[in-house]
C-alpha cells in the first residue's frame, strides 16, 4: 500500500543531484525511472545497499555456466623458484633499508603495526577456513528446546541483522543450485540425502540449499599508505613496505566475523559450512559487488576497499538476494585507472572486458583478466596492491562522500559522465598516498577507530 505518493518531478530530482542545469538529451539519458517515491523506496534491495542500486535477475558480468566449473583441473600461477627467492631477498633488503633511513610509510614503527596484525596465532577458533564449529553445548537439542524457526524472509533478517551487529555491514544469500554447485567443485565433491555434512568436507547434504556472503571490508585511511609508489630512495618502484596492515587486520577481522556467525546459526538449530574462498563470484552472485577491472568485486559504497567475502553453506532456510547493477561495471570500461597504476602491465588496458583466460585465470566468464604471472612475478601481493588502493570508487564511502554518493547515484543510470568522473579523479587525486605523519598525528578524538572490526572505519 502506498505509503508517500509524493510524486518528484524529472527537474526536483536531478536538482538534488546537482546536475539539473544540463540539456534536455542527457537529461533524458541519465533521468532515473522513478515515477513517484512509492517507487523509489520499492527499489530498495534487502539487504541495505544505496537507494540508487538496482537489483537485477543477472549479474553485470557475463558469465557461461556451460563453460564455469571450479572442479576442472586448475593450477594458479606460481612464481619459479629462483624468481620467488629474489623477490623476498629484494624485499627483505628494502624492508631493513626503509627502517634504517626512516623512510615515510616504510618507517620501524609503522611495519611494527603491519606485524602485529600478521601474527594471527590466536587460536584454531579464529581459522576463518574451518569446516564447521563445535558448539554442541549451545545448540537447542542441547538445552532441550525446538531450534529456531521463522520464515525465509525472518530468517534472513535475522541473520543479517546478527551479523552486522558482529560487524559485517552485508549479508547476501544465493540458492545453491547446479550453477553454484560448480563453483564449489574444488572442494565439495557430493552431496546426499544425510542428515549432516561429513567432517571430511567431501559431502553436502542436499537439505544445505543456502550459501550465505559476508561481507568483510577493510580500513580506507590505513589503506591510502599503499595509494602510489616511492618516487626516490630504498623502494623506488614499490608502495610503502608497511601497506599490506590495512589487509593483515580485515583478514583477522573476517576470521572473527566468520566465527560469530557460524556460531550464531549453530546455536539457533542449523548447520553452518565454511564454502572457503569462493570470495569474488559469491560476492556477485549475492548482490553485494560487480565484476570490476582489477578482478576484485567492487562495491557502490567501499569500491574495492573489502578485504574478502566470507562464505558460509546452510540448512536454515532463507530469503535470497539478487545481483546488484549499479554501473561500476561499465564504469570500469572508462575508468582504467588501476591498469595505470599497474607497474607490471599485469592489468589490461582493453575497453571491453573479454571472455579469453590469461595467464592463471579461470575461463567462463566475460571480464579483464589480470596476467597473474606479470602481477605475481613483481612481487604481488606483498610488494604491490596498487589496483586495489588506486580506485576512486574506494572514495565512495570516506570524507569525500557527500560528492561521491552524487557521483554514484549518477553512475548507477548512465555511463554518458564516466569519463568525466574518471578524469576527475585523476584531477583531483582522491586516492593519492596519505604521509605516515598524518596518520601518527591523526585527531583520536574524531578518528574512528576499528573495533567493530571495519564497519565505522574510513
Ligand atoms: S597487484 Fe598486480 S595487478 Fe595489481 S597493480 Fe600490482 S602488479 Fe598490477
Ligand atoms: S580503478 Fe577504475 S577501472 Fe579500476 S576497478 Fe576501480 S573503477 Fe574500475
Amino acid at each position: 500500500m502506498s505509503q508517500f505518493h509524493s510524486t518528484v518531478s524529472r527537474r526536483d530530482f536531478m536538482k538534488g543531484l546537482g546536475i539539473a542545469g544540463i540539456g534536455v538529451g542527457a537529461a533524458a539519458a541519465i533521468s532515473p525511472k522513478f515515477h513517484d517515491i512509492d517507487e523509489l523506496m520499492s527499489t530498495s534491495a534487502k539487504h541495505n545497499l544505496p537507494w540508487y542500486v538496482k537489483e537485477v535477475d543477472n549479474p553485470t558480468v557475463e558469465i557461461d555456466w556451460t563453460i564455469l566449473d571450479y572442479s576442472k583441473p586448475f593450477t594458479a600461477y606460481k612464481s619459479p623458484t629462483e624468481i620467488s627467492a629474489k623477490i623476498s631477498a629484494s624485499r627483505a633488503q628494502r624492508r631493513k633499508d626503509g627502517i634504517l633511513q626512516n623512510m615515510d610509510r616504510s618507517s620501524q614503527r609503522l611495519l611494527a603495526i603491519s606485524d602485529s596484525l600478521r601474527d594471527r596465532d590466536l587460536g584454531s577458533s579464529y581459522d576463518w577456513r574451518g569446516w564447521d564449529v563445535d558448539k554442541s553445548g549451545h545448540s537447542p537439542t542441547a538445552i532441550g528446546v525446538p531450534k529456531f524457526e521463522g520464515t525465509p524472509e525472518e530468517n534472513y533478517r535475522t541473520l543479517a541483522s546478527a551479523s552486522h551487529y558482529f560487524g559485517s555491514p552485508h549479508l547476501g544469500v544465493v540458492q545453491i543450485d547446479a550453477n553454484i554447485k560448480k563453483l564449489m567443485g574444488d572442494s565439495i565433491k557430493t552431496y546426499a540425502d544425510i542428515d549432516q555434512a561429513t567432517s571430511d568436507r567431501t559431502t553436502l547434504p542436499n537439505k544445505c540449499k543456502w550459501l550465505i556472503t559476508q561481507m568483510v571490508v577493510q580500513n580506507h585511511q590505513a589503506d591510502k599508505f599503499a595509494g602510489g609508489v616511492d618516487e626516490s630512495g630504498p623502494n623506488k618502484g614499490y608502495p610503502g613496505t608497511a601497506h599490506h596492515a590495512a589487509g593483515f587486520m580485515a583478514y583477522f577481522d573476517g576470521a572473527i566475523l566468520q566465527h560469530r556467525l557460524q556460531t550464531y546459526i549453530k546455536a539457533l538449530g542449523y548447520q553452518a559450512l565454511s564454502a572457503g574462498p569462493l570470495n569474488v563470484p559469491a560476492g556477485i552472485l549475492a548482490g553485494m559487488t560487480e565484476e570490476s577491472r582489477a578482478t576484485m568485486g567492487i562495491s557502490p559504497e567501499y569500491g574495492l576497499g573489502l578485504r574478502k567475502m566470507n562464505t558460509l553453506i546452510t540448512d536454515m532456510p532463507l530469503a535470497v538476494t539478487k545481483p546488484i547493477d549499479a554501473g561500476l561495471m561499465r564504469f570500469c570500461q572508462t575508468c582504467k585507472i588501476c591498469s595505470e597504476a599497474c607497474p607490471s602491465s599485469a592489468q589490461s588496458m582493453e575497453t571491453e572486458p573479454f571472455w579469453e583466460p590469461v595467464c592463471g585465470n579461470r575461463e567462463g566468464s566475460k571480464k579483464w583478466h589480470i596476467n597473474w604471472k606479470n602481477c605475481i612475478d613483481f612481487g604481488a601481493p606483498q610488494d604491490c596492491g596498487l589496483c586495489h588502493t588506486n580506485c576512486p570508487a574506494n572514495a565512495i564511502n570516506s570524507a569525500a562522500a557527500s560528492i561521491h554518493k552524487t557521483v554514484g547515484a549518477v553512475m548507477s543510470t548512465t555511463s554518458v559522465f564516466n569519463g568525466f568522473f574518471a578524469s576527475m579523479d585523476r584531477l583531483f587525486g582522491y586516492e593519492r598516498p596519505l604521509s605516515e605523519d598524518t596518520w601518527w598525528n591523526r585527531d583520536l578524538t574524531t578518528y574512528k577507530r576499528d573495533v567493530i572490526l571495519g564497519v565505522s572505519t574510513q
